[in-house]
């Protein structure tokens, strides 16, 4: 079995484990990725960046690259009922730079910091290389194994996602909130360029759809449905379900029809969040959807996973700096970081229920909400704190010691 050595092994190289690598490996640390799929073509994982993770790919030089491999500016997102738009949060009323949505596919996003890291020579990149142990040492964590990898680590960081493996190898136990009452059916369809972009969340007779354009030239559309009704759904079979989405999304009907063939081009998520109980061993950090877990309602879960890493990169540059990576010492992280996930989380939540659930009373009194919430200075809070978080993060590149 080969073994090798790393100041960090990061286990996960999704949007969390990727700017973190970067982050330390531009401190002068040496960083070993570990990621299990063999491309970056992975599962659809949404693409919507607020200008918090904007801001943080900005500051750590990979933001125009990114961009230049694929992606749109949306002006910002609407709740549409039928033809009215009931709220327009326009991103465009916030200061710059980063006053927009970027829609950056994940590959585009995850090719241009892979190219970063690879630039360094300290970095080791492990594709296909599934984590299935940890290592430790007088009860703390020292390294992973990973198929026929052993890796040894002065520091593991978990940043492998929702049904995080480390997470549970550490025998961290996580919450699941079913903060959302809905999942969520996924696709793609080709269509022509309509001009300014939005994302939309659309109310209409049936089932509330997400609506965006994405690079280069498809639309992506998020058919929601009520927890667990996938299968009685899809028990009518394919003409059924596919009629149902041509009436929720009528100007790309006859794309519905053309492209949806079998229920097998139709992606289905089961939607929940979550967080971690807590974030830290002996040895051990986790970051990302591994230590809090996002749906895509509000846009938050990429975001929040580059602050993650922007928050967690001085901690352990502090620690390893300091020979102490006890769970007391990196716990920092998640005391400093805790606070802002959670407000997050609510504030995701309470998107959820106000634009997709389905109720008599809510139904009626939405239009009117809409109407006045758009008016008041509360408005303005609500839309900074969606975009940058309540703490706005910024890199230390004062740590940086190699370009
Ligand atoms: C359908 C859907 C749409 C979404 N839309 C949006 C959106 O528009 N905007 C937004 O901000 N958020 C969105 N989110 C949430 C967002 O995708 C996540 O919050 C974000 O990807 C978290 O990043 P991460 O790096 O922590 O985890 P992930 O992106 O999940 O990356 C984890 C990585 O770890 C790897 N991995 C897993 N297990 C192992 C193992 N044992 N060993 C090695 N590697 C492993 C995985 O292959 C993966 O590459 C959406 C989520 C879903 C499910």
């Amino acid at each position: 079995m080969p073994v090798s050595s790393t100041d960090v092994a990061v286990v996960g190289g999704g949007p969390a484990g990727l700017a973190l690598s970067l982050l330390l490996l531009r401190s002068g640390l040496s960083v070993t990725l570990l990621e299990k799929s063999r491309s970056l073509e992975r599962e659809y994982r949404g693409e919507i960046l607020q200008p918090g993770g904007q801001a943080v790919l900005a500051e750590l030089g990979v933001l125009d690259g990114a961009r230049r491999r694929g992606a749109f500016a949306h002006d910002g997102f609407q709740l549409v009922e039928g033809d009215r738009v009931l709220l327009d949060a326009d991103y465009r009323r916030l200061p710059g730079p980063y006053n927009c949505l970027l829609s950056l596919p994940q590959p585009a996003l995850l090719t241009e910091l892979l190219a970063a890291c690879r630039a360094h020579d300290a970095f080791t990149y492990l594709p296909g290389a599934r984590v299935g142990a940890l290592l430790r040492e007088d009860g703390r964590v020292c390294g992973v194994v990973a198929g026929e990898h052993e890796v040894r680590a002065r520091v593991v960081a978990g940043a492998d996602g929702r049904h995080s493996k480390v997470r549970r190898l550490a025998g961290i136990g996580a919450v699941r909130e079913e903060a959302f009452d809905q999942d969520v059916l996924w696709f793609k369809l080709p269509a022509p360029d309509t001009g300014r972009q939005v994302v939309q969340v659309r109310r209409g007779p049936d089932a509330p759809v997400l609506v965006y354009r994405s690079w280069p030239d498809s639309v992506q559309i998020g058919w929601t449905l009520p927890h667990g009704g996938y299968r009685r759904i899809a028990g009518h079979g394919v003409e059924q379900v596919r009629e149902l989405i041509a009436r929720a999304v009528p100007e790309h009907a006859d794309a519905v029809r053309e492209h949806i063939r079998t229920l097998g081009d139709l992606t289905l998520l089961d939607v929940f969040s979550g967080q971690a109980e807590r974030w830290a061993a002996d040895g051990l950090v986790l970051l990302g959807d591994s230590a809090h877990t996002h749906g895509p309602i509000g846009a938050q879960g990429i975001n929040l996973a580059l602050q993650d890493a922007a928050v967690l990169h001085p901690v352990l540059v502090a620690a390893l700096d300091a020979k102490d990576t006890s769970a007391a010492f990196l716990g920092r992280f998640e005391q400093q970081r805790r606070p802002a996930v959670t407000t997050m989380l609510r504030l995701q939540a309470m998107q959820g229920r106000a634009m997709l659930s389905r109720n008599r009373v809510a139904d009626t009194l939405r239009p009117a909400l809409a109407r006045v919430v758009s008016r008041t200075p509360l408005y303005r809070r609500v839309l900074d704190r969606l975009a940058h978080g309540p703490d706005p993060v910024r890199v230390r590149t004062d740590l940086f010691t190699h370009p």
